[in-house]
């Protein structure tokens, strides 16, 4: 693969410029995916935050839950903030029973976890995998992770307050999830983090 691989942004609902930015800012071409063909001719595709209902909704209209799903289960890397961290779990708790995800990560996410009181939050990260100083994670009606398969890697927690200890960050194989807004910040290390895996998928 060249070394500026293409990347695709699910631009049926969501923060879909912001990841563009990011994904441009951390070396990729970065394009929005709203047909089939689209999505065939991307190399890895983001999962925007919005609202994970409304983009299920819209990803069946659209005729992509089925593409979708065949090109993750093919393993296209993919990377989920928020309600798209949501959109790649396998299960989802308290869901209303016609949401539907795509699947890909073993994992049962809670939507709204942090409860309705508390509506956005920020705090600074220290995650591993991206090294460096702690990264400022920008929460907002956000999932939690609750429960994790034996392949999935925890790459961040809460770190402080009553949530501390929380699962808000994970990586299996190629798919990528988080259940903050790492495009909202300025700080793209994420973005850096998943346009290599799309690098090394090649
Ligand atoms: N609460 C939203 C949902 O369940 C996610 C919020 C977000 O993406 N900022 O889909």
């Amino acid at each position: 693969m060249t070394t500026q691989p293409t990347i695709g942004v699910l631009a049926v609902q969501g923060d879909v410029r912001e990841h563009l930015r990011a994904l441009e800012d951390a070396g990729a071409r970065a394009v929005p995916v709203r047909r089939t063909v689209e999505l065939e001719a991307v190399d890895g595709l983001v999962l925007p935050g919005g609202e994970s209902t409304t983009m299920d909704k819209l990803v069946r209209a659209f005729d992509l839950h089925q593409p979708l799903r065949a090109r993750i289960a093919e393993g296209m890397p993919a990377y989920g903030s928020c309600a798209g961290m949501i959109m790649l779990a396998d299960r989802i708790a308290d869901a209303r029973p016609d949401q539907q995800t795509l699947g890909g990560i073993d994992m049962t996410v809670r939507r709204n976890a942090f409860g309705r009181q508390v509506d956005s939050f920020e705090e600074d990260l220290h995650i591993h995998a991206i090294g460096g100083a702690p990264m400022r994670a920008v929460f907002i009606r956000a999932p939690w992770v609750e429960q994790v398969g034996d392949a999935v890697d925890v790459l961040a927690h809460v770190e402080e307050g009553p949530a501390a200890g929380r699962i808000v960050a994970v990586r299996q194989g190629a798919l990528l999830a988080t259940s903050f807004h790492p495009e909202v910040t300025g700080d793209h290390r994420f973005h850096q983090l998943f346009v290599e895996i799309v690098r090394g998928n090649a």
